[in-house]
């Protein structure tokens, strides 16, 4: 059996039960390494096949050639497997073999899930996940996203916002964004979530300091009727109060 398994964000304590057994149980785990390490403890002497960013598609393929021999096999992914993971990659895999192999994609918790959870309750009403790499989506296709979303006034998640190759796209969309949303819109950073150096930070379009994010950063841009409390991200869900 393949399983394609989301760790969440990073901490054990946000991990599913199930996640947890699969990865006990299975006698491969198949992950970018720095995933690996978040779960060592659960690893034990188990064969690892660890490879580094941008080699995808040959760990992909590596854990079905394994899966094939008949080994129970685990492909890890931070957060949920199916959000910007490996889970549609195995999936296309697999639809591509003549043979027919067993997959169960086991759910985590996404960065945008664990990061408005960390900032208060901003995902009350209607949200939409954008990533900001355009490595495999052109950049006119993020932006003509971006324009959606804001006209639509969605709250927007930010995902791969800012890198050292990308240091402009978080200050591209925000841009765009401002077309449709005024400078005082909230923003939350939830940074590191679930890892040594978590941390949650609230400002506005007007008033971020791009510097302060990085690539295990999630933005959540608020709508037009998001506001701050007592040091708290609050998307109204529409109660009379
Ligand atoms: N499958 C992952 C997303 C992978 S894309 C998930 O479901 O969470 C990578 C992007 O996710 C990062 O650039 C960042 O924006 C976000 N991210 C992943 N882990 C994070 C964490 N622990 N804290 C904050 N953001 C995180």
């Amino acid at each position: 059996m393949l399983y394609v398994v989301g760790l969440g964000p990073g901490e054990k304590e946000k991990m599913s039960l199930e996640a947890i057994e699969i990865i006990k149980k299975v006698e491969v785990i198949v992950g970018y390494t720095t995933y690996v390490r978040l779960i060592k403890e659960l690893v034990g002497e188990k064969e690892i096949v660890s490879t580094g960013m941008k080699q995808e598609i040959d760990r992909c393929k590596k854990a079905i050639e394994l899966a094939k021999t008949g080994k129970d096999v685990a492909v890890i992914s931070s957060g949920d497997a199916g959000v910007y993971g490996m889970a549609g990659l195995i999936l296309e895999l697999v639809s591509q073999m003549d043979e027919e192999l067993a997959v169960k994609v086991i759910p985590g918790i996404t960065a945008s899930i664990a990061g408005a959870a960390l900032l208060g309750a901003p995902l009350m009403n209607d949200f939409c996940h954008i990533s900001l790499s355009d490595l495999m989506t052109p950049w006119t296709m993020i932006e003509k996203r971006l324009h959606a979303a804001a006209s639509a006034d969605f709250v927007i998640c930010l995902y791969n916002p800012r890198s050292k190759g990308r240091p402009n796209h978080l200050a591209k969309a925000l841009a765009i964004i401002q077309q449709y949303k005024s400078k005082e819109t909230i923003i939350g950073l939830a940074k590191d979530v679930g890892r040594k150096n978590e941390q949650a930070i609230l400002t506005s379009i007007g008033d971020i300091d791009e510097t302060l994010v990085d690539m295990t950063t999630v933005v959540l841009v608020g709508n037009k009727a998001t506001y701050l409390s007592e040091g708290r991200m609050i998307t109204p869900r529409g109660y009379q109060l």
